[in-house]
């Protein structure tokens, strides 16, 4: 495969909107010819949306579309060099496979000869030789959908779209199909962008990740960089089996979580930042207690599991759990040292500290934010020269209180995020007014879970600026 360094797609500050909901949110990427992108995310990012807007069969709401230099924001799919691959095989159920394979080279009137060598080159292609006229459903799920990558290639794609297409297969004929579909990116030699939510299919597949959360690019990388240097807690979670835990920069070089300094590499947070520490679990080393090796922590095994080829350990060190991989057994129960070399300390930079709302001051004792009016402490609205109907609200993350009985009239919201941070929990809630609301908690939530979001007057902040800063 040849992959040449000029962008074949390119996606400029692209947005999409569906009434009031933002499926996208000013996203632009930029694809090489040849390369293999894969756009990783959970449930609803927005993945799938962005695979439609580059295939035509939407149109972006802001931005443009440029394929092979040219602005197709608006082309329809069939004018496009591009072809898709869909989760369901989407094959006529009436047509053998050769006919399936053929339709649209019949469609364009071409000669037989050159359509029969075409599609026997596509069955080739996938492994499908001697299958022309076998019915297509008395296949199975991996040959549809071999069948259905070998009626998209016919048709010779620039580039190949595929939206999540082992998705419904099991997960033998899954790993065997990735492998071919590695093979065949490299024998085409054409551009495969490729959607996913299985991060492990991503890190085996991909020449380039991007990874997608809300609707916005969080990170684009290639497999090592993405797995090695996530930017932000969610790319470290999202991207294999993190410990998270919060931490303060203390100041270059030297960085403070479970109650102890650290060395680390990082250089440039500034002095006491609080920051977001990730130890991968292969990173940190674990040995009985009584070693001499000396042990940055010490703590309990609370389980250990073997998988397959390592053992997964939970170890309780001062209050917070860390999850730990070795080839060797601890058991349940045992005393147990870790220590993690300082390159293997990641430090990334947090993306807020507390929850931040704007908001307007209804009268000296509430206040709206998050479309709710909120009882506060009392505010001296005395101050002509404050802007009252501009202001900015903080609440802590572990001063919103999440109920699983929303009273009536309640704000509520649903769980939209869960990362595990070694001794607590760290959600974001979609609130129903379609605002993030970001809670610290001991308690256990699903993804999914409706809740009704308590904030008590104490906890709220009210700040208010001259009213001159916004005119
Ligand atoms: P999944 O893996 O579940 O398909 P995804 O990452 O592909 O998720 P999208 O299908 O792109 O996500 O959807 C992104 C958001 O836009 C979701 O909140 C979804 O509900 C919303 N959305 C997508 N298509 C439409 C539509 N036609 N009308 C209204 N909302 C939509």
């Amino acid at each position: 495969m040849q992959s040449e360094n000029r962008p074949i797609i390119e996606v400029r500050n692209v947005s999409k909107y569906f009434d009031d909901k933002t499926a996208l949110d000013d996203v632009s990427l930029s694809i090489r010819k040849g390369e293999f992108v894969t756009i990783l995310g959970p449930s609803g990012c927005g993945k799938t949306t962005l695979l439609r807007l580059i295939a035509g069969f939407q149109t972006a709401s802001e931005g443009m579309i440029l394929i092979n230099g040219r602005e197709m924001t608006r082309t329809p799919p069939h004018k496009r060099p591009v072809n898709t691959v869909f989760q369901k095989y989407a094959l006529f159920p009436h047509l053998n496979v050769y006919d399936n394979i053929a339709f649209g080279l019949k469609l364009k009137k071409m000669p037989k000869a050159e359509i029969m060598r075409k599609v026997q080159a596509a069955l080739k292609m996938v492994g499908m030789t001697d299958y022309e006229y076998r019915d297509v459903n008395s296949l199975s799920g991996g040959q549809q959908q071999r069948v259905a990558i070998a009626r998209a290639i016919v048709n010779e794609p620039e580039v190949l779209l595929l939206d999540e297409p082992l998705a419904a297969l099991d997960l033998k004929m899954r790993k065997d199909m990735q492998m071919e579909l590695k093979e065949m990116h490299k024998r085409l030699g054409i551009t495969f962008v490729y959607v996913t939510h299985d991060q492990e299919e991503a890190l085996t597949l991909s020449d380039t990740i991007v990874v997608m959360s809300e609707g916005r690019i969080q990170q684009i990388g290639t497999p090592t960089d993405i797995y090695n240097e996530p930017v932000n807690s969610f790319v470290a979670d999202f991207i294999g089996e993190s410990n998270i835990l919060n931490g303060t920069m203390v100041k270059d070089r030297l960085v403070s979580f479970c109650g102890r300094d650290f060395e680390c590499v990082d250089e440039g947070f500034g002095e006491n930042v609080p920051v977001d520490v990730v130890v991968r679990p292969e990173d940190l080393y674990i040995f009985p207690v009584s070693e001499k090796a000396k042990a940055q922590l010490r703590g309990v095994v609370q389980s250990c599991i073997f998988k397959g080829v390592h053992y997964e350990m939970a170890v309780l060190c001062d209050g917070y759990e860390f999850m730990v991989q070795d080839y060797h057994a601890f058991g349940a129960g045992m005393e147990v040292g870790l220590r993690v070399k300082p390159f293997d300390i990641h430090i990334m930079k947090k993306e807020r500290v507390c929850n931040v709302f704007e908001g307007r001051m209804i009268d000296g004792t509430h206040v709206e934010f998050l479309g709710y009016e909120f009882e506060c402490a009392p505010v001296n609205m005395e101050d002509s020269s404050k802007d009252w109907s501009h202001v900015t609200v903080e609440v802590d993350f572990d001063k919103i209180d999440l109920l699983d009985d929303a009273e009536d009239g309640m704000l509520t919201g649903e769980v939209k995020f869960i990362l595990y941070k070694g001794n607590h929990y760290h959600l974001t809630v979609l609130s129903d007014w379609d605002e993030n609301v970001f809670v610290d908690t001991d308690d256990v939530w699903d993804d999914g879970d409706r809740v009704g979001i308590a904030i008590r007057p104490e906890d709220i902040r009210v700040k208010v600026k001259a009213a001159e800063s916004h005119e």
